[in-house]
């Protein structure tokens, strides 16, 4: 059948996302999903577009939701962009802003779809090995350099970078576009959006999928500077102009107004993370300090593949990639008090067994 592909469909390396397996009473710790559930007004207000005017187009420059999320961000709606989940955010930044003569820099361990995307764009990309600590250290940025992007916190460390390192890569680099993914930043880093007003280089990522708990709604958004917003819609308007539905809007504003339940989420989330990374540790786990929605993890006596087989069995599912200096490494997203029993009493079971 590949006879019909084209030259570019052959060249492709598709991400390949952490597997959503139906398996009764499953555990599902493998993809940062939030476990408890989106704010009972995004559901409202997501239920209250099922009506006659689905017929209907929704706003293309959804225009109320961006005004709501400048707002939330002390920002201009100039200022704002809004995609189809934030991978489709990312891809249009890659399209509109990351390809250049000079090469894309990104951490050589970080999120995977990176590779991916510049791949199907044709951009030219070198990766920065992080420190032995698995930070990413802003000094090796010092070379020539088409574009930059960077999690913050990373995925799959968890490790965050302060806003002073941000400050100077985007210092270092004023002609070249800064992208920071900030899919986890929620759970305790420290967002770049501040650097915003003094830097035209710097964009900034965000999506509802983690921290808001929609990933299933798809809403992703990024925040700089009007001319960087019009170089991402101006590749949006050739690819697709109504990328986010009316539901899709309408729930992603009724989150943003529900501060109450967002902190409340939040809390419990990074309680829950204390947590388990102390109840790792006295399983003899090294955890590496996490500022997201999971962590990452190493047994010091049993490898990550043989950890993560025997997870499985327990219809525990967890993360993990067989790649250099990772390998024996588990992401784990932070779930439930009672997820998070169940898969420290299963680690215990395994150990001991
Ligand atoms: C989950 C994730 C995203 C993608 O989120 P969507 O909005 O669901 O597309 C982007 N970047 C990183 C680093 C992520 O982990």
């Amino acid at each position: 059948m590949s006879r019909l592909w084209s030259d570019l469909t052959h060249t492709l390396s598709p991400y390949v996302p952490g597997e959503q397996p139906r398996i009764p009473g499953l555990i599902k710790l493998n993809t940062n999903e939030s476990p408890l559930g989106p704010s009972p007004k995004a559901l409202a207000a997501i239920a209250g577009q099922a009506t006659g005017d689905l017929r209907l187009y929704p706003d293309p420059e959804a225009t109320e939701l961006r005004q709501v999320l400048a707002a939330y961000h002390g920002l201009d709606p100039a200022c704002v962009f809004v995609g189809n989940g934030s991978d489709e955010v990312l891809a249009h930044a890659f399209a509109a802003l990351l390809k250049h003569d000079a090469p894309l820099l990104f951490p050589d361990i970080s999120y995977s779809f990176y590779p991916v995307y510049c791949r199907l764009y044709g951009i030219e990309a070198q990766t920065i090995p992080l420190d032995e600590a698995f930070s990413v250290r802003v000094a090796d940025y010092r070379r020539r350099a088409g574009a930059i992007i960077l999690p913050n916190p990373n995925a799959p460390t968890g490790v965050a970078l302060p806003l002073a390192d941000i400050e100077t890569l985007l210092a270092d680099h004023p002609n070249a576009p800064v992208v920071i993914d900030e899919a986890y930043v929620d759970f305790g880093a420290d967002t770049a959006i501040p650097l915003i007003a003094a830097h035209d280089n710097l964009l900034v990522v965000r999506t509802f999928s983690k921290s808001r708990a929609l990933a299933g709604l798809r809403v992703g958004y990024a925040l700089g500077h009007p001319s960087l917003i019009a170089a991402l819609t101006r590749v949006k308007d050739s690819f697709n102009s109504y990328p986010l539905g009316r539901p899709a809007q309408a729930g992603a504003i009724a989150s943003v107004q529900d501060e109450a339940w967002f902190r409340e989420t939040l809390a419990t989330i990074t309680a829950t993370r204390a947590r388990m990374v102390e109840d790792l540790t006295a399983l003899g786990f090294e955890t590496l300090p996490s500022r997201a929605n999971f962590v990452f993890t190493r047994h010091l006596q049993h490898s990550g593949a043989a950890l993560a087989a025997a997870l499985r069995e327990r219809a525990i599912l967890v993360r993990r990639w067989d790649a250099p200096r990772i390998g024996d490494y588990l992401r784990i997203t932070v779930g439930t008090g009672e997820q998070t029993d169940s898969l420290l009493a299963a680690l215990s079971e395994i150990l001991n067994a």
